[in-house]
């Protein structure tokens, strides 16, 4: 599968940010949006700390712009959404990917308040941080725009999840137990239904999506070397997953392979 097999009927958006994308799967995700045969005209792409691989991609990519962006900092969040909206000049923002996320390898005996907060912190606050602050220039997208009903090329927010913080399902408790992790991205999917019932009359989507087990930083730390994807494939079908999300998916737990995952 290419990037030209998202066709460009399905998938029009002209906005995107994707937040923790100088590496991993956010990275590949910006790259992905970069090789679309119509790609976004504003890729955002944002990282803790400028001078990243991002950087070198936007010298050849007008579209993309870097930014930095800490999730967990407020006035962080605040910054990036005033250099968001001035690029726009106008225009709203189509599709927040809250990507960024962290994982602490810890056990039930060894999980204390540092890992359970900073984790917690980072991969449940931090989107609804972000949500909270882009919301007006997601409004504006799906004012602007005339499609009807939801898709991320209208307006959506979309929460990086784990099928690890299913609570039906619970996978690889024998290889790893990591509660900060789990219980951190189960808010999140929380997060994720009370923003869709919360936005969906505004036509704003919202969507938790496990992008299935990848090989990167966190991968490794994760699951160990054995079981994983490389992102390219993963990263592709997760683009073609978010070009056909519609009304049907709001506020569901969607797998990159397309499947509706338990909670
Ligand atoms: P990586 O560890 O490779 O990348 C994590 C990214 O998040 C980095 O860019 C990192 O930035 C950024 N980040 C961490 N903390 C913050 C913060 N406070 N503010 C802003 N950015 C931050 O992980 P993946 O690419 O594997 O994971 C991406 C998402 O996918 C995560 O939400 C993860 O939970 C989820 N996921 C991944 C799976 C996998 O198999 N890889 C499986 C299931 C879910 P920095 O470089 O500065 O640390």
């Amino acid at each position: 599968m290419s990037c030209s097999s998202v066709k460009k009927t399905e998938f029009t958006v002209k906005s995107v940010l994707v937040t923790g994308s100088n590496r991993g799967i956010g990275l590949g995700l910006v790259k992905r949006f970069l090789e679309l045969p119509n790609p976004p005209e504003w890729i955002f792409a944002t990282t803790r700390e400028l001078a990243g691989c991002q950087s070198k991609l936007a010298l050849k990519h007008p579209n993309l712009v870097v930014l930095e962006l800490d999730v967990t900092d407020p006035n962080s969040i605040k910054a990036a959404a005033k250099r968001v909206e001035a690029h726009l000049q106008g225009h709203g923002l189509n599709l927040l990917i809250n990507n960024a996320g962290m994982l602490r390898v810890t056990t039930m005996e060894n999980e204390n308040v540092e890992t359970m907060a900073i984790v917690y912190l980072t991969n449940t606050v931090g989107p609804l941080l972000m949500s909270q602050e882009f919301l007006p220039l997601l409004k504006k997208a799906a004012q602007q725009s005339t499609q009807t009903g939801l898709s991320c090329s209208k307006a959506a927010i979309l929460n990086m999840s784990s099928i690890a913080a299913s609570i039906e399902v619970v996978p690889l408790w024998e290889l790893r137990k990591t509660p900060s992790y789990r219980c951190s991205k189960a808010a999140l999917n929380m997060i994720t239904r009370c923003l869709s019932l919360e936005y969906k009359d505004c036509g704003i989507l919202c969507t938790s999506i496990h992008p299935g087990w990848v090989k990167t930083r966190m991968g490794t730390e994760a699951v160990g070397p054995l079981t994983h994807q490389p992102g390219l494939p993963l990263t592709l079908s997760i683009l073609k997953i978010i070009s056909t999300l519609s009304e049907k998916e709001n506020g569901s737990f969607m797998g990159w392979d397309g499947k509706i995952y338990p909670w």
